[in-house]
């Protein structure tokens, strides 16, 4: 065997599986595999100047490479259960608490010391959002901001590089289960190992469908969440952010009963393009260093889409939609909410005359002609929702960018301990189905990495 254990991905799961056993098993051979670039040589050549859009590199930088998807995110760690993942239905609530805590205890000797922890306990405004048919979700939120998060990824690179193999612009082509172990094949050669993590995120989906495939692991996928990204004022939200940091709101629809939440809230933040496989949809930032704030706040609404049988293919219908407003927009479209209301498209003049500049250079138009008449609903009787907590929300000038979506990776059949049926296999990470989020995937890492230690 070249390894003891190879990890596929140097995403968080893969960055946490790979620390943990150096702490609790530095015997043993360790290899990480990534698509990607080591995380110094990750630049994205849009540079809104010569090159604007996507000029589909063979790796993108955005997602792939050491820190993975969430390199140059707004480092939000959640510690909680209530969303990001389901990793405690496999490993208990206690313990997926635990290691969250743990992982953020890292996050801390690793350059996040001084960052804010924010949290729900006690808070008055959880009875504010019941008192108008809104649910606060409860969590504990760590802002590393993207420049800290950043400089955490560094500091662990720099613990790993010397004793962990790291093999970077190497995808993993095909796993192979040998009688005992697995072979590992790449273009660029094959390496065996006794244990295999997995761990390829959301830009790693589609492979994963092969290889559940190829060895018949059990997969589903039925889930996306389509919705818009709304930017307003930073005033209007600051007794939420300023108490909380992101709050993360679940409203249920009169007229369809559906569940529509915010998610990623960034305030004093920017709205961004995300390049998924060529289609471009919206996402948010913020800084944690003060000169790169705005006055702005940006948040998404989402409305989760769950398809029963015969339909299957969930994130197809997710990338139609996110297509559909490409086609109209030639790439994001934004709009006024009093344009919305009234049924007009936004153009630049009523946009510049508003009392939001947009963050994001966007194409003004109707969302009202790309998002399906149900979420478009859902979303605005949230928006009317969200105003009786934070007067303004429901402003003309809010702005709404589209379409934001969130694509579920496919659900793997695993164990409680992440393990598939193949014994020494295991799948974690956004790219198992398990987690969708920086603290579930990095705990799903470091609970991996101490079953293997333990000799599980
Ligand atoms: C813009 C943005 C902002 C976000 N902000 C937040 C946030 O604030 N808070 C939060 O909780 N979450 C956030 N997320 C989500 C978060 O980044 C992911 O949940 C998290 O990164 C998942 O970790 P992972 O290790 O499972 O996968 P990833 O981070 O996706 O890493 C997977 C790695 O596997 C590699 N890979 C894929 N296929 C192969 C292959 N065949 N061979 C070898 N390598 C492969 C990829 O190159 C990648 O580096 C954000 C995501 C994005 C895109």
């Amino acid at each position: 065997m070249n390894y003891d254990v190879i990890i596929i991905g140097a995403g968080p799961g893969g960055i946490y599986s790979a620390y943990e056993l150096k702490e609790k098993r530095p015997d043993l051979k360790v290899a990480v595999f990534d698509a990607g670039s080591e995380l110094e040589k990750r630049k994205c050549p849009i540079d809104n100047d010569k090159i604007k859009t996507c000029i589909g590199c063979k790796s993108c930088s955005i997602m792939s490479g050491f820190g993975g998807a969430g390199a140059f995110s707004d480092g939000k760690y959640n510690i909680t259960n209530d969303f990001g993942g389901t990793l405690y239905e496999h490993i208990g609530k206690t313990k997926a608490i635990e290691l969250m805590e743990y992982v953020d205890s890292i996050n801390m000797k690793n350059g996040g010391e001084g960052t804010k922890l924010y949290s729900t306990a006690g808070t008055q405004l959880k009875k504010v959002c019941m008192q108008n048919k809104l649910k606060l979700l409860d969590a504990s939120v760590r802002h590393l901001g993207t420049d800290i998060n950043y400089v955490v990824l560094q500091n662990l690179y720099a613990y790993l590089k010397d004793t962990v193999d790291f093999y970077f612009m190497t995808a993993v082509e095909k796993i192979e289960a040998l009688d005992e172990g697995f072979e590992i094949k790449t273009a660029k050669g094959e390496y065996t190992c006794k244990q295999c993590i997995v761990s390829v995120g959301r830009s790693g989906s589609k492979w994963m469908e092969t290889v559940c495939e190829d060895l018949k692991i059990p997969a589903k996928s039925n889930r996306v969440d389509i919705g818009v990204r709304v930017e307003l004022p930073s005033v209007i939200f600051s007794h939420l952010t300023d108490e909380l940091y992101e709050s993360k709101i679940v409203y249920r629809t009169e007229k369809f009963e559906d569940n529509v939440r915010t998610f990623c809230m960034n305030p004093h933040g920017i709205v961004v393009n995300e390049n998924t496989n060529g289609i471009i949809t919206v996402n948010g930032h913020s800084y944690e260093s003060k000169e790169m704030q705005t006055d702005n706040t940006n948040f998404a609404l989402l409305v989760a889409k769950h398809f029963s049988e015969p339909f299957k293919d969930s994130n197809g219908y997710g990338e139609s939609i996110a297509r559909l407003s490409n086609m109209l927009g030639g790439g994001v479209i934004v709009q006024r909410f009093g344009d919305l209301v009234r049924g007009r498209r936004s153009n630049e003049k009523r946009i510049a005359e508003g009392l939001v500049t947009p963050t994001l250079n966007a194409t003004p138009g109707d969302l009202s002609l790309v998002l399906p008449k149900r979420i478009l609903d859902g979303i605005m009787e949230m928006i009317y929702a969200l105003d009786k907590i934070a007067p303004g929300t429901a402003n003309d000038d809010t702005l709404l960018y589209g379409v934001e979506v969130k694509f579920y990776n496919m659900e793997v059949s695993v164990d409680e301990n992440l393990e598939t049926g193949y014994k020494g296999l295991y799948m974690i990470g956004d790219g198992s189905g398990v987690t969708h989020s920086l603290s579930h995937a990095s705990a799903s890492g470091v609970y991996v990495a101490r079953r293997i230690a333990e000799g599980n």
